[in-house]
């Protein structure tokens, strides 16, 4: 039998709705417990109404793009969690400016701007995940930050309301934006790039995949960078120099190519993760007196409904 509460999402949202759906499935930890409700919505207004329906049957709502930057707890997530992918994904290019739906891939605006021969976003070639993910968590990389594009964003908040941003209003930061610090949905946003070299720009391209290649653990499970780059360090080195590089809790261990990323070597648990988290932090306090932030966010709860 159809569960009650799904029937009334789906109703009040006109949009398919998944119950009890394994999340390590989207992430690309491969970890996580069941969302109670899932939605993959294919429209802006599809957004609105399962935010809509989500208030009125007093549901939370978690929303995530493609899960490369989560950790999600064993329990999983309760409520409704709206996921930003494939089905929003529109990509419209009109030089200089790039305008996309929040469900893109990050690889394929990068692919769109060398196919137009428009510069500026080759440092986020290899950043995996959505567009919506990288706005809210401003991702960068090579000294150049998704925010430094903006011109304008379309965002949704959970309670209804909407607005357009424009890039002072998107309070980039390192790692964080309104978006996250808010609670509004990114739907939509326009870049704008500056014309280029379309050979140049690939070259770029080859040459950003490769040092990732040659650096990161890129063949197992994880979600990239553990923790923030702390003032005046790197994380890497100094999990590394506190002797902590291949450290193993259960099936979540510590790269041993980079050590501020934690693999997933085969069935790894969020409890896993969290206890080499723990544990990572703890030492690098001990033994450099810095104290490492998770870059990584954790949803969910550790044990079932
Ligand atoms: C191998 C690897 C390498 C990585 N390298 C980098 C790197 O170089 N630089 C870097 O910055 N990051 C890096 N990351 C981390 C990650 O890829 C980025 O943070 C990415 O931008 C997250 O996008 P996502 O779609 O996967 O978001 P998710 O992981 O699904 O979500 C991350 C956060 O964004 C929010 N979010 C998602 N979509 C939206 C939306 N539409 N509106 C509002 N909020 C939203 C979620 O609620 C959540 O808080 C790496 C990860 C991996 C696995």
């Amino acid at each position: 039998m159809h569960d009650p509460i799904a029937t009334k999402l789906e109703e009040l949202s006109a949009t398919p709705i998944a119950c009890n759906q394994p999340l390590a499935a989207y992430t690309s930890f491969r970890i996580g417990g069941p969302a109670d409700y899932l939605a993959s919505p294919t429209s802006a207004d599809q957004v609105g109404s399962l935010v809509r329906a989500a208030r009125d049957l007093s549901l939370p709502v978690t929303f995530m793009g493609q899960g490369t930057n989560l950790l999600v707890r064993d329990g999983g997530v309760r409520g409704l969690v709206i996921r930003l992918g494939p089905g929003l994904a529109r990509i419209d290019v009109n030089p200089p400016r790039i305008r996309a739906e929040t469900g893109a891939k990050v690889r394929d605006l990068c692919e769109a701007a060398a196919e137009h021969s428009l510069t500026g976003l080759e440092f986020a070639v290899g950043i995996p995940g959505t567009l919506g993910g990288a706005l809210a968590m401003n991702a960068g990389a090579y000294g150049g930050s998704i925010g430094d594009l903006v011109l304008e964003v379309r965002a949704v908040r959970t309670d209804g309301e909407s607005r357009v941003f424009g890039r002072d209003d998107c309070a980039f930061g390192y790692r964080t934006s309104a978006f996250r610090a808010e609670g509004w949905i990114a739907l939509e946003a326009t870049l704008g790039l500056a014309p280029g070299d379309a050979d140049a720009i690939r070259e770029r391209h080859r040459d950003y995949c490769a040092r990732r290649r040659a650096s990161q653990p890129l063949d197992a499970p994880s979600a990239g960078s553990v923790f923030k780059r702390p003032a005046g360090h790197f994380a890497g080195p100094l999990i590394e120099s506190a002797g902590l590089k291949g450290t193993r809790i259960g099936g979540a261990q510590v790269s041993e190519k980079h050590a501020n990323f934690i693999i997933n070597t085969g069935g790894a648990t969020a409890a896993d993760v969290l206890a080499l988290i723990d544990l990572v932090t703890a030492r690098v306090l001990e033994v450099h007196g810095v104290r490492l932030e998770p870059e990584v966010i954790v949803i969910g709860e550790d044990h079932a409904a």
